[in-house]
């Protein structure tokens, strides 16, 4: 996906099929609002996911069996 940095505006495969038009679409949204656009192999917006923090209190918690 390809995503702005500044604002919540992004296109994915499902929104937009072409790769083509995606860049287009991007290219654009720079052009018409000053913004820095990012793109991710990931089809979502690289945050860090609560179930990786989840897991990871987990392993820091000594089991109780
Ligand atoms: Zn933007």
């Amino acid at each position: 996906m390809k995503y702005c940095l500044d604002c919540n505006w992004s296109t994915t495969p499902s929104d937009e099929p072409s790769q083509r038009d995606r860049s287009r679409a991007a290219i654009e949204h720079h052009v018409a609002t000053g913004h820095t656009i990012d793109s991710s192999a990931s089809i979502a917006r690289p945050t860090t996911p609560d179930v990786d923090s989840n897991l990871l209190v987990r392993d820091l918690v000594p089991s109780s069996d």
